[in-house]
C-alpha cells in the first residue's frame, strides 16, 4: 500500500537516501528543506507520516516538531538523530510531542525501511502480535514460577552441603551445576534479575573451584546473601505471581503500599485498555465512575491519574481532573488524558485542568508502559548514588531500591566520587567503607568539605562492625550506618526516613509557607534551568507575572489577616491548576509568577483567563465577616517569540503587567498593545 510521506531535512545526502529507500518501497515522498514550506504542506495535504531530520534550513528539527504539534497533533512523526542520547529530550519528543520513533544515524537501510513500514502498517496487527507474544511469555513465566521454590531449596541444600562436607569439590560442583541451570532458564523465561543472581552464584562457585576465591566465611556470607535474594529477585521479575506472599516469607501488605499507584478512570464501559500489569512500574487502580474515582483518590495515595476521555464525557473528565487535584494532598497529582484518533482536545481546557500527557487510543502495551513511567517520574523520584567497589552488591541494592521507584546509580570506582556527585546530583548517598586505594571515611570527608554537599544524607554500608567503626563513620560526617549484609527492609526504612527528612528541610528552605509556592530564589533557579534547556533544544515556554489588584485596599478595608487568606487561596488555586511540572512561585508580596514548559502564550492566555474567572468568583470574608472579591492583573510573555534573554523576558512580563494595570486591571496582557501592533503593519 502506498503512503504519502513528508521528509523535512536540510541534509541533502540523507534526504536522498531516505527518499530512494522509501520510493523503492512504493511510497510517495515529498521532500522539504524549509520548515515553513513543510509546515504549509502538512496543513493542506493528507500526509501519512512525517520524517524529520536534525536541521532544516530555517529551524532545527526539534523546534519544527514543536511548531508542528501546535497545529497538528495526530500525524505520526519519525525523528532522525545523529548524535544525541539525551533521555530527557527523548522523553519530551516521544511523550510530549508524540514522536513515535527516533532513529539514529547512520541509517541501516533495510532496518529503516522495515521500521517505517511498521509505523505505517496496521497498528492492529502489530498490537495483536505484541499481545500474543506477551501472552505466551506470561504462560511460560507462570509455569516456571511454580517450580521455583523447589529449585531454590535444592540450591540452598547444596550450599549447606558444600559448607560442611569433607569433600568440598563434589558439593561445590553440584552447587555450580544447579546455579548454571537456573541461570539459563531464568533468563529465557524473562526472569532477568533472577538470572543475574544465578549467574553470580555460578561465577563464585567457579572461582571457589579454581582457587581464585578463598573458601572462607566472607565468601560464604556473600553466597548466602545471593541465595537469600533469589526469592526476592523472582518476585521482582514477576510480582503478580508472588503477591500475597504465598511462597516466600515477607510482608506483602507493606510491599503493596510502597508500589506506585495509578488511577485509571474509564467510565461505564468495560475495561477497554489492555495492558500486561506485570510489565508496568505501578499498580493500576481502575475506576468507572466519578464518585468512585474521587473515593479511591481519597482513600489511597495515588502517583498519577489517567482519564479516558473516549468513554467519560469531556465535561466530566475535566471536572474530575480539577476535583481530583482539589483533594487535600493531591495538588501535585500528575494527570493524563486518553483521546481517540478523531478526538481533539480543547487545549485551553485541558491545560487549565493540568494534563501532562495526551495518549491516543488504541493504546499499545509499550505506550501504556512509557506513559506510566513518565507520569510517575513527574512526582519526582528520589535519586540514590551508591559507591561500593563490589559490583554484585551495588546491583542488589539497585534492584531493591529501584523496585521502590527510586533511581539508583552505582559507582564502583570511588576515585570518581566527586565528579559523579556533580553530574548526577543525588538526593542520598550510600557509601561503602572498605574500598581499594581509599576508604569510605576518606571519601565522605572530602565530600563534606564542599559546601554544596554539606547537607547530603550519607549512609555507610559496611561489613565491619563494632563501636569503633560506627564512631569513625559519624566522625567522617555520615548521617547513618548500616551493617552488611544489608537487610533490604531495614535499608529501605532508613533510606526513606533520610529522604523524607531532607525533603521537609528543602521544602522549608524553598517554599513560601503562606502560599505553598516556590520562593523567589528557588523559582529563579528552576526558571534558569528551564531557560537554558529551552535554549539548548530550541523549545518554547511562556512566563506569566501576576499581581493581585488593589491589594493594599484589601488589607486596609478587611484586615491584614483577610489579605493573607487571599494570598493563601490564590496560591492554592495556582497549585491545583496547570500541569504539575509547570513552575509556580511567589515573586514577592502579592505578586506571583508561573512558567509553562512547551506552551505558547496563546494557549496559556486562555487557561490563565479561566483561573482569573475562577478567582473573581471566590467570596472572601473580611475580619468583620464582610464578603469581598478580588482579581489579578498579569503580564504574559513567550520564549523565544518575545525575548530570548531571561532578564529581558522578565522585564517584558513586568511591563505588560503594568499595561494590564493601566488598562483597568483584572486582565491578562500578552502583547504591547493593539494600537502599536496596527502601527507596525
Ligand atoms: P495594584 O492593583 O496597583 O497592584 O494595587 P495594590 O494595592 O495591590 O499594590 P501595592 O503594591 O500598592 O500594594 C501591595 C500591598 O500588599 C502592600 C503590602 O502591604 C501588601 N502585602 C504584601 N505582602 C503581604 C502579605 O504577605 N500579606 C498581606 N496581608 N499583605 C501583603
Ligand atoms: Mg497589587
Ligand atoms: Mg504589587
Amino acid at each position: 500500500m502506498s503512503s504519502s510521506i513528508l521528509v523535512a531535512d536540510n541534509d541533502q545526502q540523507l534526504s536522498a537516501l531516505v527518499k530512494s529507500l522509501l520510493e523503492g518501497r512504493g511510497h510517495n515522498v515529498m521532500h522539504f528543506t524549509e520548515g515553513k514550506a513543510a509546515l504549509n504542506t502538512v496543513s493542506s495535504n493528507s500526509i501519512d507520516l512525517i520524517i524529520v531530520g536534525e536541521n532544516l534550513a530555517d529551524i532545527d528539527g526539534v523546534g519544527w516538531i514543536v511548531k508542528l504539534r501546535q497545529v497538528n497533533r495526530d500525524t505520526k512523526v519519525v525523528f532522525i538523530s545523529s548524535k544525541w542520547r539525551d533521555t530527557d529530550l527523548y522523553q519530551q519528543l516521544t511523550k510530549g510531542y508524540g514522536v513515535s520513533l527516533v532513529v539514529h544515524r547512520p541509517l541501516k537501510p533495510l532496518l529503516f525501511g522495515a521500521q517505517i513500514d511498521g509505523e505505517l502498517g496496521g497498528r492492529e496487527s502489530q498490537a495483536e502480535a505484541e499481545k500474543q507474544e506477551a501472552e505466551s511469555l506470561l504462560a511460560l513465566k507462570a509455569r516456571f514460577a511454580s517450580i521455583l521454590p523447589s529449585r531454590f531449596s535444592t540450591i540452598a541444600d547444596a550450599v549447606l552441603k558444600a559448607k560442611t562436607a569433607c569433600d568440598k569439590r563434589d558439593a561445590l560442583e553440584e552447587a555450580r551445576r544447579l546455579s548454571h541451570n537456573l541461570k539459563g532458564t531464568a533468563s529465557s523465561c524473562g526472569f532477568d534479575h533472577l538470572g543475574e543472581t544465578a549467574a553470580k552464584l555460578e561465577r563464585d562457585f567457579n572461582h571457589m573451584l579454581d582457587g581464585t576465591l578463598p573458601i572462607e566465611a566472607n565468601t560464604w556470607a556473600n553466597i548466602d546473601m545471593l541465595v537469600d535474594s533469589l526469592a526476592k529477585d523472582a518476585e521482582h521479575d514477576y510480582p503478580e505471581h508472588f503477591r500475597g506472599g504465598r511462597m516466600f516469607e515477607g510482608t506483602p501488605g507493606e510491599d503493596d503500599s510502597s508500589t506506585a499507584k495509578v488511577l485509571l478512570v474509564e467510565g461505564e464501559s468495560d475495561e477497554a485498555i489492555d495492558y500486561a500489569p506485570e510489565s508496568l512500574p505501578a499498580r493500576i487502580v481502575r475506576s468507572h465512575t466519578y464518585e468512585d474515582a474521587i473515593e479511591k483518590a481519597t482513600g489511597t495515595t495515588l502517583d498519577a491519574t489517567i482519564i479516558d476521555m473516549t468513554s467519560v464525557s469531556n465535561e466530566l473528565s475535566l471536572k474530575l481532573a480539577r476535583d481530583l487535584r482539589g483533594l487535600p494532598g493531591c495538588e501535585t497529582l500528575p494527570l493524563a488524558f486518553i483521546l481517540d484518533e478523531t478526538q481533539s482536545a480543547d487545549r485551553i481546557a485541558t491545560t487549565h485542568a493540568g494534563a501532562s500527557l495526551y495518549l491516543t487510543k488504541p493504546l499499545r502495551q509499550k505506550e501504556m508502559q512509557s506513559a506510566v513511567e513518565y507520569l510517575i517520574a513527574l512526582r519526582g523520584r528520589p535519586r540514590i548514588l551508591i559507591i561500593d567497589d563490589d559490583e554484585d552488591f551495588t546491583r542488589l541494592i539497585d534492584a531493591a531500591l529501584g523496585k521502590e521507584g527510586m533511581i539508583v546509580k552505582a559507582l564502583n570506582d570511588p576515585s570518581e566520587a566527586l565528579t559523579v556527585l556533580q553530574d548526577y546530583s543525588p538526593d542520598l548517598l550510600l557509601l561503602d567503607v572498605m574500598m581499594p586505594n581509599t576508604s569510605g571515611y576518606e571519601v565522605c570527608r572530602r565530600i563534606r568539605e564542599l559546601s554544596r554537599w554539606q547537607d547530603l544524607p550519607i549512609i555507610f554500608l559496611t561489613a565491619q562492625s563494632g563501636l569503633d567503626t560506627r564512631l569513625a563513620a559519624f566522625d567522617a560526617g555520615a548521617d547513618d550506618y548500616l551493617p552488611k549484609p544489608v537487610a533490604t527492609v531495614e535499608l529501605l526504612a532508613r533510606v526513606r526516613v533520610r529522604l523524607e527528612k531532607m525533603r521537609l528541610l528543602k521544602e522549608r528552605a524553598d517554599r513560601d509557607i503562606l502560599t505553598g509556592l516556590l520562593l523567589r530564589r528557588a523559582f529563579m533557579e528552576q526558571l534558569t534551568a528551564l531557560h537554558s534547556e529551552s535554549q539548548r533544544y530550541n523549545l518554547i515556554f511562556s512566563l506569566c507575572l501576576m499581581d493581585v489588584d488593589h491589594f493594599k485596599k484589601v488589607n486596609d478595608t478587611y484586615g491584614h489577616l483577610a489579605g493573607d487568606r487571599v494570598l493563601s487561596h490564590f496560591g492554592q488555586l495556582l497549585r491545583r491548576r496547570f500541569r504539575v511540572e509547570d513552575l509556580r512561585g511567589r515573586w514577592g508580596g502579592e505578586e506571583f509568577i508561573m512558567a509553562f514548559r512547551h506552551e505558547s502564550k496563546d494557549t496559556m492566555k486562555g487557561a490563565l483567563q479561566r483561573v482569573l474567572d475562577e478567582l473573581t468568583t471566590i467570596p472572601f470574608k473580611g475580619d468583620h465577616d464582610e464578603t469581598f472579591y478580588v482579581s489579578f492583573s498579569a503580564g504574559l510573555v513567550s520564549f523565544p517569540a518575545d525575548e530570548t534573554a531571561l532578564e529581558r523576558l522578565l522585564k517584558r512580563a513586568d511591563e505588560r503587567l503594568y499595561l494590564a494595570k493601566e488598562a483597568g486591571r483584572c486582565r491578562i496582557v500578552s502583547e504591547e498593545s493593539v494600537r502599536s501592533k496596527v502601527e507596525n503593519h
